[in-house]
């Protein structure tokens, strides 16, 4: 079998996502062809891209499309414009979606997309029309039954509308299909703004379910307020009756034991711009928030901050992963022998792609759906995937993240069989 060099790098995000593949594969005793064309994208488009600033300079732009796997069906998963992005970072990325499209059972594989730039640096015209040169570029290798590309950070729903303007006029007529979480004036969905958290809220409701655990009334944490985890907040006391307590963001961690009601609080951090300083509420470290006796923590903003250190002072019977990545391997084995439930990424914060792949059944369609057929229909493909990953844990007797790895690999594997590919 030829092999590809290795990409040696403790932190290489890539690295990693390819160990977690390999502990699945060791642990499913998985074809070794199969193994092999997991370990890597199968198509990549590395770009470079000329762009007219406002002072009259042309600045030149490197940006990267990965295609993961698209056995499934076409590649679906976000661009970034980051100063950092890495092909490595957009691999990794494209690998995760590769499982998440899998896990929830969505007729779609992986992808991601980055752009090597500092939006918070640049004018709203220099934006667009790097947007609209990544298009020119990446044009003829995405599509609608191809690959759909989607918001993620420092992208947002106007930018998606300048690529699926530029990506009509190089078709010559509206294609709004090419791209998901585009405005709802031009093909985007109702319900995607809240959709990771609401996703998230159906795993907990289901889990609590699962373990016999009351929520009607119970404490939640919640770290990083911003938008899966305000919406979270929202959610969590409208879904479930609960009552958040803690919550952070960059600036620092707020506790109130009584509560914080969701619109004081998010009118507070308009006024301010943060949740610090929230009349009445007390000011905790930020590690205090994972030691708090709460019933749900909800991770929502960065990776890693579950860890060895932490994960044996964690008393909440259930973690809802909103973040990517937010507990190490070391946190997950804690956590488990704790009898605490995780919830995993793959499956937590599912909710936002699941609905991005229903907005691209609807730009098919070209017919859309009110909200509420949006939220019955995230809430069963939620639901059914929550408890076939709940059952492959208990089968296999592995924690909720090789579950869910389990689930996704074995989705893949099969179509890649059934097509002839290995
Ligand atoms: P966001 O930028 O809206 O919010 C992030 C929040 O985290 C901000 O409030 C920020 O202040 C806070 N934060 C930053 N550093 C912090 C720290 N040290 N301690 C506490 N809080 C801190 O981002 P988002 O879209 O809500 O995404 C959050 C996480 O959820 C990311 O891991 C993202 O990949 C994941 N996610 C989001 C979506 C989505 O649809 N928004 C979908 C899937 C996964």
């Amino acid at each position: 079998m030829l092999e590809k060099p290795e990409v040696r790098s403790e932190h290489n995000p890539f690295t990693n996502a390819q160990n977690q593949l390999d502990e699945a594969a060791s642990y499913l005793k998985l074809d070794p062809a199969i193994h092999q064309l997991l370990r890597w994208p199968l198509r990549e488009l590395h770009i470079t891209m000329p762009v007219k600033m406002d002072n009259g300079t042309t600045r030149i732009f490197h940006g990267f499309r990965v295609q993961y796997n698209d056995a499934c069906g076409p590649c679906k998963g976000g661009i970034r414009f980051h100063p950092d992005e890495t092909i490595d970072t957009v691999r990794a990325l494209a690998a995760w979606m590769t499982w998440k499209t899998a896990v929830m059972n969505l007729p779609l594989g992986g992808g991601k997309g980055g752009v090597i730039c500092n939006p918070k640096k640049m004018s709203a015209g220099e934006l667009e029309r790097l947007s609209r040169a990544y298009i020119r570029q990446a044009g003829s290798f995405v599509g609608p039954e191809k690959d759909v590309p989607a918001p993620d950070v420092y992208t947002n729903p106007q930018i998606m509308a300048w690529m699926a303007d530029e990506y009509s006029i190089l078709q010559g007529r509206n294609v709004f299909g090419i791209m998901t979480g585009k405005p709802v004036a031009l093909g985007g969905s109702a319900g995607r703004n809240d959709a990771t958290a609401r996703g998230g809220i159906f795993c907990v409701r289901e889990a609590a379910r699962v373990n016999g655990i009351e929520l009607h009334g119970a404490a939640a944490a919640i770290q990083g307020y911003g938008n899966s985890g305000s919406y979270a907040h929202k959610l969590a006391a409208e879904i479930l009756g609960m009552k958040i307590v803690a919550v952070s963001d960059s600036k620092g961690t707020v506790f109130k034991p009584d509560g914080f009601l969701y619109e004081d609080l998010m009118a507070h951090k308009k006024r301010t711009g943060s949740v610090t300083g929230f009349p009445g509420a007390e000011q905790i470290s930020d590690e205090a928030l994972f030691e708090l006796d709460v019933t749900v923590i909800f991770p929502a903003a960065l990776e890693g901050v579950i860890n060895r250190n932490n994960a044996p002072h964690i008393k909440a019977k259930i973690i809802a992963e909103l973040a990517n990545g937010p507990a190490t391997p070391e946190a997950d084995l804690i956590l488990r022998n704790n009898g605490s439930y995780v919830i995993p990424d793959l499956l937590c914060n599912a909710g936002g792609v699941t609905v991005s792949y229903f907005e691209m059944v609807q730009n098919s369609y070209v017919y859309y759906w009110d909200e509420e057929k949006i939220h019955h229909r995230l809430e069963k493909k939620m639901t059914a995937a929550f408890h076939q990953v709940h059952r492959t844990a208990g089968q296999h007797d592995v924690h909720n993240r090789m579950a869910a790895y389990i689930v996704a690999i074995e989705r893949v594997a099969e179509a890649m069989r059934l097509r002839g590919w290995v």
